[in-house]
């Protein structure tokens, strides 16, 4: 019960936490709410822009038709009105014959103007053309009399003017033109797909642009009667054909719906946003990350002071009580003198590992740490090592037993690599307090001499088996309870197996033991021969040699 409580304590206690969550929130609330704003941002500037290209291509759509339409109106308002107007009875040709002759100019699809009139003096009753060719009236209009013949007002009117389209012209030359005369004054954003319009007749023929093709995704579309006269008149002059052809005008943005732009648009924007935002989490993430893992360096340092001082008074403090008693000359038995004399030995070996792994610590952090390699067999240093170490194990009660292959030449430092066993070692006696039982292993494996030490100890839990590869790291950091240390020895190993271009691996499982392995690279020189024979001396690993046994 009380579980939830001391975890939150400790939560609160634990300043490179406090400083991560401290971290985070000072950046991470701004740059949300920042973020919070882009995002608003995008989608206020997408509504808008869908809004401009609405209008535009209504606005468009709606001018040009229009103007288009007023265009094909402009003969019968410039021309047919101001003759009717202007006429007189009877039709006076002198007067209406330069009338008809400006609107050729002016109007470039008409073909040819006709004249009628029962009261003219000179062609009396008789159809007039007027057009490009003569620049005069002529008679013997084909469609002239069939004209007259049709007309069923023809005995109600005294006259009438009437005027044929160049179809052809009108289609090829004069839409095309006029259209991108008039297009030119249209402006779009600059960043969005440019407006096009097309303009199809009847028969969905495309007029323009020349040579282009329909849009199949259309905005606007304006669909208006192809007449060049007052539609009211239409049935008056061409009363049997009075279906005047349809043509259409569309707006388009490339084949592409609005919404669809805009999202298009849209897209690598938020894309952007999301990543700057990804970005931005990341290195927040980061930041407090080192920050709190300087703040626990920190701390770790000043355990580190802690254990080193302890580490150093508690041998010492052996050594002067032993050294003392013996020189007093109290000791009875030269048995018991001998221990104590195996003490200080033992004592003085712990106070020299340690210093060596402050001096090489230093060496190392500044980056002054050479590794002098020479062949040497793996299997001879570390028998070294464990005799070096047996008063030690014997005193403390641990059993050590070993398989060790006969030769297993690798190219390292010794010293060096003495100075990581003896570390491993060293754990191997702290860290299993209640089943003092050690295994030490020496073979070749893929090419690697390989030294295993397997104790059978307290364990360490997975998720910790990468950090106490870390200086000062420390499972049991809390001055006083368990063994103490300087969180050092395990990172020396680590960088004196890199410098051997080898590795170190531990494999732990908490309250059943751990086992870390040394692989050093195999000394290059050996003949495949040696290996053989070492591989087969390797299979006597079974052979169990007890280095030092219990009391
Ligand atoms: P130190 O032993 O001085 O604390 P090390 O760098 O040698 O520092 O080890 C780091 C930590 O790894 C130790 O504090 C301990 O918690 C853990 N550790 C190392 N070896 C063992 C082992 N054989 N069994 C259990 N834990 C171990």
């Amino acid at each position: 019960m009380d579980i939830g409580p001391s975890v939150v304590n400790q939560l609160v206690r634990d300043r490179s936490l406090r400083l991560a969550t401290a971290l985070a929130v000072a950046v991470a609330i701004p740059v949300a709410v920042l973020f919070y704003f882009q995002f608003r941002s995008i989608s206020a500037l997408s509504r808008s822009s869908a809004v401009i290209l609405r209008q535009l291509s209504q606005e468009t759509a709606g001018g040009a038709a229009q103007s288009l339409q007023d265009a094909l109106k402009a003969p019968y308002i410039n021309v047919l009105l101001r003759v009717s107007q202007a006429q007189t009875e009877p039709l006076d040709l002198g007067l209406i014959g330069p009338t008809l002759e400006q609107g050729l100019e002016n109007e470039p699809f008409v073909q040819r103007f006709y004249v009628w009139s029962d009261q003219t003096i000179e062609h009396r009753d008789e159809v007039l053309a007027y057009d490009r060719d003569s620049h005069g009236f002529t008679t013997n209009v084909p469609e002239g009399p069939l004209m007259v013949k049709r007309f069923p007002a023809r005995d109600k009117l005294t006259s009438f003017v009437a005027l044929r389209v160049d179809a052809e012209g009108l289609r090829r030359d004069f839409l095309p033109a006029f259209m991108t005369a008039r297009l030119k004054t249209v402006e779009g954003p600059t960043d969005l797909p440019r407006l096009g319009v097309t303009v199809l007749d009847q028969d969905s023929r495309v007029l323009f642009p020349l040579g282009g093709t329909a849009p199949t995704q259309f905005i606007d579309e304006r669909v208006f009667p192809l007449v060049f006269f007052e539609p009211d008149l239409q049935p008056l002059i061409a009363p049997e054909r009075h279906q005047p052809e349809i043509w259409r005008l569309r707006t388009s943005y490339g084949n592409q719906m609005i919404p669809a732009i805009i999202s298009a648009r849209e897209r690598p924007q938020r894309a952007l946003l999301w990543m700057l935002l990804g970005l931005m989490a990341f290195s927040v993430f980061f930041v407090a990350r080192a920050a709190a893992r300087e703040v626990r360096v920190a701390e770790m340092k000043s355990n580190f002071v802690s254990s080193v001082s302890h580490d150093l008074k508690t041998p010492l403090a052996l050594i002067q009580l032993f050294a003392e008693t013996l020189e007093l000359g109290r000791l009875k038995s030269t048995e018991r003198a001998q221990e104590y004399y195996r003490i200080i030995n033992s004592e003085a070996r712990k106070l020299t590992r340690l210093i060596n792994n402050l001096l090489d610590f230093s060496k190392i952090e500044a980056g002054l740490r050479r590794y002098k390699r020479e062949p040497v067999n793996l299997t001879e240093l570390t028998r070294r090592v464990l005799q070096s170490l047996d008063s030690q194990f014997r005193h403390s009660q641990y059993t050590v037993t070993s398989q060790l292959a006969a030769d297993v030449p690798v190219l390292i430092d010794p010293e060096a690599a003495e100075q990581a066993l003896e570390n491993l070692l060293s754990n191997a006696m702290k860290y299993s307090p209640d089943h003092r039982e050690i295994n030490v292993e020496v073979n070749r494996v893929d090419g690697f001499g390989v030294v295993r030490v397997t104790d059978r100890g307290i364990g360490i839990p997975p998720r910790l088996q990468r950090k106490i590869f870390r200086k000062f790291y420390r499972i049991q950091s809390d001055a006083g309870s368990g063994p103490q240390g300087t969180g050092l020895g395990l990172a020396i190993v680590d960088h004196v197996m890199r410098g051997h271009g080898g590795f170190v691996r531990v494999e732990s499982e908490p309250g059943r033991g751990s086992t870390f392995t040394l692989h050093f690279p195999l000394h290059a020189g050996e003949s495949p021969g040696e290996r053989h024979r070492d591989e087969t001396d390797s299979g006597d690993r079974g052979r169990t040699a007890d280095v030092a046994r219990s009391a």
